[in-house]
C-alpha cells in the first residue's frame, strides 16, 4: 500500500484530520473526539496542552494561552506563553503534531504527508507559513488546497461536469464567502469576500453580554467586575445556550453560584428565547449577507446562476442563517455534509485521490425528507387547518433533534391533535401524512397556551414526535418506527381519505399553528405508536437530593471542587431536561462519590 496522506483543516477554531479508511473519507480522532480547538497553552507547572485542556483555561490564563493563531500566519509576529516565545508556525506546528497523533492509531502508523487547507484569500506568505508549519511538524505538505475547493470535493463536486457554487463558511472567528467553478479536478475560485474578524464567537460575546445584563438586573451592577471566572463561565453558558437555540425556540441557562456576595453564592437563572437571540444576531448575519452580494457581484453572477449554495462551518447551524440566505439566493443551502467536518472532509478526498485511491464522494446519513406539522394558519385571507410548518429540513445529518413552538388558538382549550407529515409543501394534503396524536389535559388558561413540538430522527428512521406543554413540561409521544421507508401509493391515499374525513372529531384548534385533525389509523399507514406521559426519570429525585447537599457545601468547597460540582450540577439538570437516563446517572454517581469524600472529611 502507497503511504497514507491526510487532509487537514488547519482552522482559526478548530483544526480536524481525516484520511482514507475502510473504502471511505473519515474524520479520525480518540474515542468520539473529532474536532481539535485550535489552541495551545502550558499549564501553571509548565505542561504543553494541546486543544481542549488548553481551550479551557485560555479565558482564566490568557498569558500561558493562544487561540486563532492562523489570524497570525505569514506575519512575523511572535507569541508569548509564559516565558517562551514562538512564531506562528510553530504554535501552527504543535496543532499538526497532535492532529497527525489523532490519525496514527486508526492507520497503523504516523502519517507522513499532508494535504492542508487555507482560505482562498491567502497570500503567497501564509502559504508558505502553512507549508513551514507542516515542515517542522513533520509532515511533507503534497498540497495546499483551497478551502471552499476542500468544501466542493466533499459535496461531491469534482466528478467531471462543469458546476457553479456559492460556498458560505461561517466559522467560529472568521466568515468567508466564495463563487467557484468546479470541473473535474479543477477548482476556480471566481470571487471570495469575508471578514475574517466574524464568526460564531461574535455571537457569544453578544448573548454573555445579555446573560451579564439580567445576572446584573437580578443581583445589582458591578458584581462581575473583577471576575474572570465568572465572565469566563457566562461565556461557556452563552456558546451552550446559543447551540441549544439551533435546535429548539427557547434554551434555559442556569449557573450557580457565578460570585458570592456576604459569602452567599449568587446563580444566574434565565431563559432566552431564540426570537430575542436571532434579534441580537442579525445585524451580523445581515453583514454577512453583503458579503455575498459583493462576491456575486465580483464574480459576475447573479443567485440564479447558481447550481447550489454549500454550507461550511459549525456556525452554519443557526437557523437564522439558513432562512436568510434561502431568501436571498431563492434556493435552499445544502447542509448535507457536516458543517465542521467538511473542509476536513474535503481535504481527504483529494488526500486519497492522491495516494491512488477511488474516491468520489463523501459518505454522509442524511434524512432524504423534511418532517413538519400541519397548523390552523391563513391561506388566501381565509383559516386552513392545513398549513404546514417543517420541523425537520431534509438533507440534515442525522441522528438530529429539532423544536418548534406552536400556541392554542382559543382560551381554555384543553386538548390538541398534533399530525405529522413528511414533504416539504407548505400545504400539509400536499404531503404525505405519517402519524398523529392527541394531547389532553393542557392546564386550561385564559390566554394562549405554548406548546413545543419536538423531533427526534435517528440512522434507523425511528422518528419521535413529542409535544410539551411549556409551562409545565408536561408532555405525550409518539414513535414512528418506519419513518424514512417509502409509502406506497395506497398507503398514502389511504391516510390522506382519513385525514379528510377525521375532522368530525374535534379537538383543540392551535392559532395559526396547529391542524385540528384527528388520529391516522396506524395499521393503514404502518405506524408504530407509543404513548407516554412525561414521568420523572429514576434516579431524578435522587440527584436533586445530591444537588442540594453539594449547594451546602459550595462555601466551604476548594475553587477547583465547586467548579467540578458546578459543572455536575449543570449535567445534571441537561440531562433531566433532555430525559438522557445514562446521563443523569453517570453525573449523580460522580456526584455521589465526591460528597462522600467531602462529607466524610474531618474539617
Ligand atoms: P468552526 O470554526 O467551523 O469549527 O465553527 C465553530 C463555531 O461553530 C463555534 O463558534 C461554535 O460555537 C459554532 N457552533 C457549533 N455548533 C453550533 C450549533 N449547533 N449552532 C450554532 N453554532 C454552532
Amino acid at each position: 500500500m502507497s503511504d497514507p496522506i491526510v487532509g487537514i483543516d488547519l482552522g482559526t477554531t478548530n483544526s480536524e484530520v481525516a484520511a482514507f479508511v475502510d473504502g471511505q473519507v473519515r474524520v479520525l480522532g480518540p474515542g468520539d473526539q473529532r474536532i481539535l480547538p485550535s489552541c495551545v497553552g502550558f499549564s501553571a507547572s509548565g505542561e504543553l496542552l494541546v486543544g481542549e485542556s488548553a481551550r479551557n483555561q485560555q479565558a482564566l490564563y490568557p498569558e500561558r494561552t493562544v487561540r486563532s493563531i492562523k489570524r497570525k500566519m505569514g506575519s512575523q509576529e511572535t507569541v508569548t506563553l509564559g516565558d517562551r516565545s514562538f512564531t506562528p508556525p510553530e504554535i501552527s506546528a504543535i496543532i499538526l503534531r497532535e492532529l497527525a497523533e489523532w490519525a496514527r492509531p486508526t492507520l497503523g502508523r504516523r502519517p507522513e504527508k499532508a494535504v492542508i487547507t487555507v482560505p482562498a484569500y491567502f497570500s503567497d506568505a501564509q502559504r508558505s507559513a502553512t507549508r513551514e508549519a507542516g515542515a517542522l511538524a513533520g509532515l511533507e505538505v503534497v498540497r495546499i488546497l483551497n478551502e471552499p475547493t476542500a468544501a466542493s470535493l466533499a459535496y461531491g463536486y469534482g466528478d467531471g461536469t462543469r458546476h457553479t457554487a456559492l460556498i458560505y463558511d461561517l466559522g467560529g472567528g472568521t466568515f468567508d464567502v466564495s463563487v467557484v467553478t468546479v470541473e473535474g479536478d479543477i477548482t476556480e475560485v471566481l470571487a471570495s469576500h469575508g471578514n475574517n474578524r466574524l464568526g460564531g464567537d461574535d455571537f457569544d460575546d453578544l448573548l454573555a453580554e445579555r446573560l451579564a445584563q439580567e445576572f446584573q438586573k437580578q443581583h445589582g451592577a458591578g458584581l462581575l467586575e473583577n471576575h474572570p471566572e465568572a465572565k469566563a463561565r457566562l461565556w461557556w453558558a452563552a456558546e451552550e445556550a446559543k447551540k441549544k437555540l439551533s435546535q429548539e425556540p427557547f434554551a434555559r441557562i442556569r449557573e450557580e453560584a457565578l460570585v458570592t456576595r456576604a459569602g452567599k453564592p449568587l446563580h444566574l437563572e434565565m431563559e432566552i428565547s431564540r426570537v430575542e437571540y436571532e434579534s441580537l444576531i442579525r445585524p451580523l448575519v445581515e453583514s454577512t449577507l453583503d458579503s455575498v452580494s459583493k462576491a456575486l457581484q465580483d464574480s459576475g453572477r447573479r443567485p440564479g446562476d447558481m447550481d447550489a449554495v454549500l454550507l461550511v462551518g459549525g456556525s452554519t447551524r443557526t437557523p437564522l442563517v439558513f432562512t436568510l440566505l434561502s431568501d436571498m439566493m431563492g434556493m435552499e443551502p445544502r447542509q448535507d455534509v457536516h458543517p465542521d467536518l467538511c473542509v476536513a472532509l474535503g481535504a481527504g478526498v483529494l488526500a486519497s485521490r492522491l495516494a491512488g485511491q477511488e474516491v468520489n464522494r463523501v459518505l454522509v446519513d442524511v434524512s432524504p425528507y423534511s418532517f413538519g406539522v400541519s397548523y390552523l394558519g391563513e391561506r388566501g385571507g381565509v383559516p386552513y387547518p392545513y398549513c404546514y410548518k417543517t420541523i425537520i429540513q431534509r438533507n440534515t445529518p442525522l441522528p438530529l433533534t429539532r423544536t418548534e413552538l406552536f400556541a392554542t388558538s382559543h382560551p381554555y382549550q384543553t386538548e390538541v391533535d398534533i399530525e405529522v407529515y413528511q414533504g416539504d409543501d407548505d400545504d400539509a394534503l400536499k404531503n404525505i401524512p405519517v402519524g398523529g396524536f392527541r394531547v389532553e389535559g393542557l392546564t386550561e388558561m385564559r390566554d394562549i397556551n405554548e406548546i413545543l413540538c419536538r423531533m427526534r430522527l435517528d440512522l434507523d428512521g425511528i422518528l419521535e414526535v413529542a409535544a410539551v406543554e411549556k409551562r409545565t413540561g408536561k408532555s405525550k409521544q409518539i414513535t414512528i418506527a418506519h419513518a424514512l421507508q417509502t409509502k406506497t401509493p395506497e398507503e398514502i391515499a389511504a391516510g390522506r381519505k382519513r385525514i379528510q374525513e377525521m375532522h368530525e372529531s374535534r379537538a383543540g384548534r392551535f392559532e395559526d399553528r396547529f391542524d385540528e385533525t384527528d388520529e391516522i389509523d396506524d395499521d393503514v399507514l404502518e405506524v408504530e405508536a407509543i404513548e407516554t406521559e412525561r414521568v420523572s426519570l429514576p434516579g431524578e429525585q435522587e440527584a436533586e437530593g445530591l444537588m442540594e447537599r453539594s449547594r451546602k457545601l459550595f462555601d466551604a468547597m476548594h475553587a477547583d471542587d465547586r467548579e467540578e460540582a458546578i459543572g455536575l450540577h449543570e449535567k445534571i439538570a441537561a440531562a433531566i431536561e433532555s430525559g438522557d437516563g445514562s446521563a443523569l446517572t453517570d453525573a449523580s454517581r460522580t456526584l455521589r462519590e465526591m460528597l462522600f469524600f467531602m462529607e466524610g472529611k474531618p474539617n
